[in-house]
């Protein structure tokens, strides 16, 4: 039986669906809601989707205005690179990085992060990149 994690982006006027209680409910999807940070104004989910109807469940999130992405890679930082600025630490919705109050060093936690991509934009010196082969 296939199995994949997946990164789910709402857009906040899809925040308010019953959109995965319809993939259970109506598509038989079976799913494990493994991190989510959703408000409001839209967020991101961490999904590990199995079975048989996988692929159904997955066309339907899509048509649903979903942005879905399969998790295949994990996230490098280039340590000389990288500036200590602080902005990929409020983006991460996995909580990944942390800023030290006493050195101002941002560090990187490899064990939380799930190689979603979503920091890689914020980085002002481009120290954030996706390596395949997770
Ligand atoms: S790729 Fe970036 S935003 Fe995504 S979990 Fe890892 S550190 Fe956080
Ligand atoms: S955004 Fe880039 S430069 Fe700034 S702390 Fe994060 S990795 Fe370092």
């Amino acid at each position: 039986m296939s199995k994949g994690k997946f990164i789910l982006e709402f857009s906040p006027n899809l925040v308010n669906e019953p959109i995965i209680c319809v993939l259970v409910r109506d598509i038989g999807v079976e799913l494990n809601i493994l991190r989510a940070d959703i408000t409001e104004k839209g967020g991101h989910m961490l999904l590990e989707i199995s079975g048989k109807n996988k692929e159904k469940g997955l066309e339907r999130l899509r048509s649903s205005g979903v942005k879905v992405r399969e998790l295949t890679s994990y996230l490098s930082r280039d340590e000389k690179r990288c500036s200590n600025c602080g902005m990929c630490v409020s983006i991460c919705p996995f909580h990944s990085y942390e800023l030290d109050p006493k050195d101002y060093l941002v560090t990187f936690n490899s064990e939380s992060c799930v190689g979603c991509g979503i920091c890689i934009d914020a980085c002002p010196t481009v120290a954030l990149s996706l390596i395949d082969g997770k």
